[in-house]
């Protein structure tokens, strides 16, 4: 895969975000994780605005958005509105299928173990997560669940990118909640 380090710029002019868990008119951003993860990010950004956890997430496929979210589990009253799920739901409405053969997500934070199991239904085929999460994750920590034996699909693991701007954005969060 090429790797497209300045993708913020065509981000910027022709990405626009809706604000709804769904949006989505594949707009093609070009190959490049920073890029998608910068979009993550955005998202993370945008849920810490409205009190949520700042989690975002992207799904790509062909080299295009196909759906984007971020935490809204205050806002919907639902344990299970995490940005993943949000996203996964958003894609597969969009794509009229439940698998989602060929995609990839990219998410700011390691995912949780319900994320993780719903990564495996939709049969992504790439995670890209940012910043690691020792007490939450489930994906290199706790009960590593792609790797268990219950996990009949297990998407290919990237992790580690954009993990600082993710992993600050959630530190500030929690700072300013003390
Ligand atoms: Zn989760």
């Amino acid at each position: 895969m090429q790797l497209v380090c300045d993708a913020g710029e065509g981000l910027n002019s022709s990405y626009v975000s809706t604000g709804q868990a769904g949006y989505i008119p594949c707009i093609t951003l070009g190959v490049g994780m920073p890029g998608f993860m910068d979009i993550a990010i955005e998202e993370a950004r945008s849920a810490a605005a409205r009190g949520e956890v700042p989690v975002g997430a992207v799904i790509v496929r062909d080299g295009a958005v196909v759906a984007a979210a971020g935490n809204r589990t205050l806002e919907l009253k639902d344990p299970t509105a995490h940005a993943e799920m949000l996203a996964i739901r958003a894609a597969a409405a969009t794509l009229g299928t439940e698998r989602l053969i060929g995609c990839d997500l990219y998410v700011s934070l390691e995912p949780c173990a319900m994320c993780a199991g719903a990564i495996s239904f939709a049969r992504l085929r790439r995670l890209y997560y940012g910043a690691a999460d020792e007490k939450g994750g489930a994906v290199e920590h706790n009960i590593r669940f792609f790797a268990s034996s219950g996990c009949h699909h297990a998407p290919d693991v990237y992790s580690g990118i954009g993990e600082s701007e993710a992993g600050r954005l959630l530190k500030e969060f929690f700072a300013g909640r003390r």
